[in-house]
């Protein structure tokens, strides 16, 4: 055996430390706006995100949990589970309350939630897609099929009623006017902790 030749075991360990590594850092290195999107997939929506940090605080926002003989209602939760399977059950959970809320159970496409850095960014968003100033501090659209919002400037009831808009704009038929839809979304976020 030459003097320099290194076990394989040693090789395979030096090579999963390299990797864990990079993983680790390149998050930290790089500014958010420079980020991908990263993507978590849950039974009705498809979440966006750009940093680890991101997803914790959206977690952190969504209290609600599917209730069950131990966990009922509105829980803070922050078990020894992995973060995007807390993420995944908090935000189906909201959905199907919604879905309750407004009896409108229907299967219909998942939405995507595209979770924005800060206000910059979310106006950004809106003037790339309408080409004026944003007017809210979140929205939904209906061509497409996302939720738009601020991380630092969301709460679950928000995101609720975006969530709502998709549930009513794609139940019936034909879309219901954006005066009926803001009436019955504004009446999930406000029913939600009842
Ligand atoms: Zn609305």
């Amino acid at each position: 055996m030459p003097p320099y030749h290194f076990p394989e075991k040693f090789l395979i360990s030096l090579y999963v430390w390299l990797l864990l590594l990079l993983f680790f850092c390149i998050p930290c290195t790089d500014a958010a706006n420079g980020l991908d999107w990263q993507t978590v997939e849950t039974k009705y929506t498809i979440i966006h995100y750009r940093t680890q940090e991101e997803l914790e605080k959206f977690s952190d926002k969504i209290r609600y949990r599917i209730e069950g003989p131990v966990l009922k209602g509105f829980l803070f939760f922050r078990g020894s589970e992995d973060l995007a399977t807390t993420v995944v059950k908090k935000v189906d959970a909201l959905f199907e309350k919604a879905q309750q809320i407004l009896d409108m159970r229907k299967n219909i496409k998942r939405v995507t939630i595209n979770i924005h850095h800060d206000k910059e960014q979310l106006h950004q968003a809106y003037q790339d897609i309408y080409n004026k100033p944003c007017p809210v501090r979140a929205w939904y659209e209906y061509a497409h099929t996302t939720i738009y919002i601020n991380i630092n400037d969301m709460h679950e009831g928000m995101l609720a009623h975006e969530m709502a808009h998709h549930i009513i704009d794609n139940y019936f038929l034909v879309r219901p006017p954006s005066a009926t839809s803001e009436i019955l979304a504004r009446y999930v976020d406000s029913h939600l902790k009842k």
